[in-house]
């Protein structure tokens, strides 16, 4: 039976997204009719927190109403929506994360460049439909069986959507050495992405089973359950704790690690860490549950400040209060607001 659980350093949202989130509730609470532009996370605790706070989510610039603002999420646009934006006069906010600000300038000069550019991301992906805006003619390739299809060409570059595998890209980078005369070879996978899984690999030589936490088709989080796997750590990937029903999947497992994608809230870590030791604790464990599921958190490099740098805000309505307090997931807890966030590392300077 589970003694105890560990939550693996430095997980949260990336401040990518936590800038993004909290950029529409600043305008929502600023009282601007507030829309993202897609989810601006794929966590329903987290839209729902959002929601309350009167953000709505719309699919399109045509469902944005006239005079409202619109806050565009981490993972950016292509520039046909903006200047989209800018000729209805609406007030844009611009939550894109500044790395791939970075990685959209690097690509335009690419472009500029004249190469021929291959993209290694997920297709249809937000992040990839927008770079595919500056550069339409970019072959984008995802798995390995995919890669065929890349020409041999003169003059070729290779550049990433932020949240791929650095094994991948690398793997990538090498095939190509054979494709082209000239090969320019721009590395924009996320340092935040590469400590995340530095630290769910560490997390699982130490423990004898993994919670992987995210959304299903998240790539990032894929990732993570793939390393777990490769560490020779048993895993499991669930998007919420209430995906955890059957105590036998712990097997003899006394330490469980929880880690999770750059779009997964820590309170989500620490409350898939308490359900784990409710479930399939020893009664010493599932009685001590919360406090042990805070000790984890706790215990994670700088846990609070990743769901929001922001201030409690004294205006934030009775209803909003409400929600985040009783979310199934995502809330923000005890401690969400107490210490400082990951520090943004400067695209400038990778
Ligand atoms: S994963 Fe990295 S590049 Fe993507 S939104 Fe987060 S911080 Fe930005």
């Amino acid at each position: 039976m589970v003694q105890d659980v560990r939550i693996a350093r430095r997980t949260g949202f990336c401040y990518g997204v936590r800038e993004a989130v909290d950029k529409a509730k600043e305008a929502a609470d600023a009282g601007k009719l507030t829309q993202t532009l897609g989810q601006v996370v794929h966590n329903e605790g987290v839209v729902a927190g959002l929601h309350a706070r009167g953000v709505v989510s719309i699919s399109g610039l045509e469902e944005a109403e006239n005079g409202s603002t619109v806050v565009i999420r981490a993972h950016g646009v292509t520039p046909a929506v903006r200047e989209s934006a800018a000729a209805r006069g609406l007030d844009v906010i611009d939550g894109t994360c500044s790395w791939v600000i970075a990685e959209q300038k690097q690509l335009q000069k690419l472009v500029d460049d004249g190469y021929t550019i291959v993209l290694l991301g997920t297709p249809n992906h937000p992040e990839v439909v927008g770079l595919l805006g500056i550069a339409p003619d970019a072959v984008v390739v995802d798995e390995e069986d995919d890669w065929d299809r890349i020409p041999r060409k003169k003059r070729m570059a290779l550049i990433t959507q932020s949240t791929q595998p650095p094994w991948k890209f690398e793997r990538l980078a090498a095939r190509m050495v054979h494709l082209a005369h000239e090969l320019k070879i721009v590395n924009t996978v996320c340092p935040v992405t590469i400590r995340r899984q530095e630290d769910t690999v560490e997390t699982a030589r130490e423990v004898d089973f993994m919670v992987v936490v995210g959304g299903r088709s998240s790539a990032n989080t894929k990732e993570l359950t793939r390393l777990c796997e490769i560490v020779g750590t048993p895993v499991m990937q669930i998007e919420h704790a209430r995906d955890l029903v059957d105590p036998a999947v712990f097997g003899d497992a006394r330490l469980v690690g929880v880690t999770g994608g750059t779009s997964t809230p820590i309170e989500d870590l620490e409350l898939v860490a308490e359900r784990i030791l409710q479930m399939a604790g020893t009664p010493d464990a599932q009685a001590r549950a919360r406090e042990l599921a805070l000790e984890a958190l706790n215990a994670a490099a700088t846990p609070a400040g990743r769901t929001s740098s922001l201030p409690t805000n004294p205006r934030i309505t009775a209803q909003a209060a409400h929600v985040e307090r009783h979310l199934p997931a995502g809330g923000r807890s005890r401690r969400a607001l107490a210490a400082e966030p990951e520090a943004e590392p400067s695209p400038a300077t990778r």
